[in-house]
Order: C-alpha cells, then sequence, then structure tokens
C-alpha cells in the first residue's frame, strides 16, 4: 500500500478518457490543472472528466488548480527563433513588442524600476545569461555571457533582483474565480513572495463572498525562501516548485531547499508537495534514469505528502507508464525504509492533536491493523496523518470534497461514509468495520482504533479500541467508565 500521493498534471496527453482511467489506475490521487496553459473550454472538459473517472473507479481524486502568478515572459520572437551570441550588446525595453538579436522585449512593466546595473536576465531556465551593463531612462544596454538559440514566450528570471510586482494578477483573479465555480479542491498560487500575497488572496475571495478551497503556496522565487516560515502559517501548504527555484536560486542549493521546506510545512501539520522534472526523461523515454527513481525515493524519505508530475503526464509520450514508475519506486521505497519517513509535526496543544495523539499510542500498544478517522472538515485526518503512522490510515467522512481533498494527504486512505447523519453511532461503527474488511485492511480478530476528534455522530469525541468481529456492546467495559456523552 502506497502512502506518499502522486499528482499528475493533466493536458494533451492524459486529458483524454481512456487514458485518465489507465493514469488513475497506474496510480493518480490528484489531478493539477495548470492554468498557465489551456483555455476556459479546456479546464471544464478537465474537471468533468476528473470527476467521471473518479466516480467509476470509486476513488476519490481531489483537482488542484495552478494560478499562473506572475510568470515574467518575452513575448514573440521575430520568426519564432533568434540567436543571442555570446558577446554581443541587446537592448532591453519593458513591453509586448517583438524579440530581435538587438532588441529583447520582456513583459514586465517595472523593469526599469526593478533592474539595476550588474545584474542578470536568465531567459529560458537560466539557459540563455544577459548581464545589464547601462541604465537609461527608457531601457537597458546588456551584454550577452551566456548565448543561444531564444523562441518566443520563453521565460524570464532575475536571479539578482528583488522584484517589486506582486503575484496573484488579474489573469490569475479571473482563473481563481472559474476554478471556484469549478469546484476545484485546492488552489496553488505560483510566485509567492510572502505571507501577504496568501493573506491578500483570502482578503479578495471573503470581499466576493467566495469559499476558498486549500491554498497551496508554490515556493520558487528567492524571496519566498526567507519568508517562508510566514507563508508556512498562512497557506494550507507548500511546493517545492522546483523549476522555477532552481532557476532563482543557486541549483545546488534545490535540495537543500526541498528538505527545509518540507520539515518546514510538516512542523507545521500543513501539506508538502515536491514538484519538477521527477520523471523528466520520461516524457520521451519509456524508462526513466537511475537518478530520477533515486530522486523519487529521496523525495519520500523527505517526507512529503505527495510528489508531482508535470509535463510527464501534460504532454509527455507516456503519461500512463510514468505514472505507473512514479507508484512503484515510491512504494519500494515504503516498503524497504518505511522506518526512515519522518514525522516533523509540532503539536500546539490543540485538543484534537491530544485525541490523535490518544489514539496513536494506543494503536501502538496494541499493534493495531489500522487506525479509523471519523472527520467532517479533514483536519483530524492530517493531524493524524502529521505523525506519519506505520498503520493504514482509513478516513471516513460524510462530506464528498473531503474525501476528495484528503486525496492528497499522506497516508489517508479516504471514503464517503454512506451512513445518514442521524443513524446510531454503533451502526456507524459497524460500517466502518465492513469498510476495513471490505478493503482487505484488518481481519477478523484484529485490533484497530477508532478516532474522532470533533462531534461525530453522538460522540463529542472519541478513542475506540476494538477487535474486528467482536459485538458492539457496552458490555466489558470496567465499572466506572464514564458512558460517551451524546451531543444533541
Ligand atoms: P510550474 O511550477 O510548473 O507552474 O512552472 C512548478 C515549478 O516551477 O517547478
Ligand atoms: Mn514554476
Amino acid at each position: 500500500m502506497r502512502r506518499t500521493k502522486i499528482i499528475c498534471t493533466l493536458g494533451p496527453s492524459s486529458a483524454e478518457y481512456g487514458i485518465l482511467l489507465e493514469v488513475v489506475r497506474a496510480g493518480m490521487d490528484v489531478a493539477r490543472i495548470n492554468f498557465s496553459h489551456g483555455d476556459p473550454a479546456f479546464y471544464h472538459h478537465a474537471v468533468r472528466l476528473v470527476r467521471r473517472v473518479s466516480q467509476e473507479l470509486k476513488k476519490p481524486v481531489a483537482i488542484l488548480a495552478d494560478l499562473q502568478g506572475i510568470k515574467i515572459r518575452i513575448g514573440e520572437v521575430e520568426q519564432g527563433a533568434v540567436e543571442l551570441e555570446k558577446g554581443s550588446s541587446v537592448v532591453v525595453l519593458p513591453g509586448e513588442g517583438v524579440t530581435t538579436a538587438q532588441k529583447l522585449y520582456i513583459r514586465y512593466e517595472p523593469l526599469l524600476e526593478d533592474l539595476k546595473v550588474g545584474d542578470d536576465i536568465l531567459l529560458d531556465d537560466g539557459l540563455i545569461k544577459l548581464k545589464v551593463q547601462e541604465k537609461f531612462a527608457d531601457r537597458l544596454h546588456a551584454t550577452v555571457l551566456e548565448g543561444g538559440v531564444l523562441r518566443s514566450r520563453k521565460g524570464v528570471h532575475f536571479p539578482r533582483t528583488n522584484t517589486s510586482a506582486r503575484t496573484f494578477t488579474e489573469k490569475d483573479q479571473r482563473d481563481l474565480e472559474m476554478a471556484v465555480h469549478l469546484g476545484v479542491d485546492y488552489v496553488a498560487l505560483s510566485f509567492v513572495r510572502d505571507g501577504e500575497d496568501i493573506a491578500r488572496v483570502r482578503s479578495w475571495a471573503r470581499e466576493r463572498g467566495f469559499r476558498l478551497p486549500p491554498l497551496i503556496a508554490k515556493i520558487e522565487r528567492k524571496e519566498a525562501l526567507h519568508a517562508a516560515e510566514e507563508i508556512a502559517q498562512e497557506a494550507d501548504g507548500l511546493m517545492v516548485a522546483r523549476g522555477d527555484l532552481g532557476v532563482e536560486a543557486p541549483i545546488e542549493m534545490v535540495p537543500v531547499y526541498q528538505k527545509m521546506l518540507v520539515k518546514l510545512a510538516k512542523e507545521r501539520g500543513k501539506i508538502a508537495i515536491i514538484a519538477t522534472q521527477m520523471l523528466e526523461s520520461m516524457r520521451e523515454s519509456s524508462s526513466p534514469t537511475r537518478a530520477e527513481v533515486t530522486d523519487i525515493a529521496n523525495a519520500v524519505l523527505d517526507g512529503a505528502d505527495a510528489l508531482m508530475l508535470s509535463a510527464e503526464t501534460a504532454i509527455g509520450k507516456y503519461p500512463v507508464l510514468a505514472t505507473q514508475m512514479m507508484h512503484t519506486v515510491v512504494e519500494a521505497t515504503e516498503r524497504h525504509l518505511a522506518s526512515r519517513i519522518p514525522s516533523f509535526y509540532r503539536p500546539r496543544g490543540m485538543l484534537p492533536e491530544a485525541i490523535v495523539f490518544g489514539a496513536l499510542q494506543t494503536a501502538c500498544n496494541v499493534n493495531a491493523r489500522a487506525l479509523v478517522v471519523f472527520t467532517h472538515s479533514g483536519f483530524t485526518a492530517l493531524v493524524l496523518s502529521s505523525f506519519r503512522p506505520g498503520m493504514p490510515i482509513l478516513a471516513l467522512t460524510p462530506e464528498e470534497e473531503t474525501a476528495r481533498q484528503l486525496a492528497l494527504v499522506w497516508g489517508v486512505l479516504p471514503e464517503v461514509l454512506d451512513v445518514p447523519e442521524e443513524a446510531e453511532s454503533i451502526t456507524l461503527l459497524r460500517r466502518a468495520e465492513e469498510i476495513l474488511l471490505g478493503r482487505k485492511l484488518a481481519r477478523p480478530g484484529d485490533p484497530v482504533v477508532f478516532v474522532a476528534s470533533s462531534p461525530f455522530l453522538g460522540y463529542r469525541n472519541l478513542i475506540r479500541l476494538h477487535r474486528l468481529g467482536e459485538p458492539f456492546t457496552e458490555e466489558g467495559i470496567p465499572p466506572g467508565t464514564p458512558a460517551p456523552e451524546p451531543t444533541g
């Protein structure tokens, strides 16, 4: 049983019924819709498709809408491509103009305010490098330090510059409104700078009366590294966005930041995602490199909740094989190195933590086969997962949205509870037992622990040790044990 979750980016290679069915069977837990590409028709199609496949396979699948943020790009290039020669001089301008070998137009309004003499301009993920030599009121002059062929709409980075523009652009606002209407389960925001960027999204939504799904902050600019703690505080999760991060920051620091950011998120019980180039070679090849396989294994050992595939499943040749490969590598790592998966969680003294920790202790003491958590919002399941317990976590919830969201959370097997709210608590526990047996998570006679930290079907909170198959009578409980308190 795999515990670390898999996110697959949808695109032309995977957003087709028959293929997506196979991708989900191969292990996809979360579908990422990248709002940097595609159009409203594609987003609608993708959401409908995921919901349909998820329903047919009876597997909760979350949808993560990934907003583009202030990705800085050039516009069109003359004839589609120009060669920037090493040592040549280039005039650099803000705006939408057509780029030539002599004139580079960057779609970034505050370009002339933000850049100084001596700053670097990286193009196309750092393949081409320019240095600003002179600054005028209306333009910059730069020399090409590393040359190469530049194509239209390539990305731009200023690794030495403190950029002033904030993310959550007008496009992001339109996209977020659409994502909310489409009912996505998570939203990721690109190029977050600090905690305020997240707070701005929340107040924007509040003003409009939108109910926001949990927010994932993508850490991919250098300013965010300095503000990582406050971002982890404000957001519901962090994504280590290694693609842009490896251009903004020294590439050799990516593994260091990866470990630091996962720990930072998990200490606070927030979601941690590791993204980009995990199986890059499988865009073109049906098998991965040894280095990629090892990277996946190490990401599991860093303690992430989920690992993400991008181009591999969006535009690659082998979306199903790539997902299968990620599944196989994660599972092997977890099987052989389970004891090395860290729990960084630092309880802060909340009631759910105390209940969950008690349940976990009980489960460890009796060597329980499974933990069953009853949850409305999913919070208790997230806390339980954050302790990284060795046994399976079955999360039962009346809310479909919660079940989908928990598909992203490490070790949690979510299922929608098909028992009416007003049912007797014994009915509920019996149903949980049936599900455990049906999913082969435990066998008759096995000890399991039930836990709920908020009012759930008559219990205010609950830790209950149970041996599968034994009757759920209240007999046999030592005298003096208070009965569970019913809540209205
Ligand atoms: P992107 O974000 O794929 O949207 O660029 C991830 C990354 O930068 O790694
Ligand atoms: Mn990025």
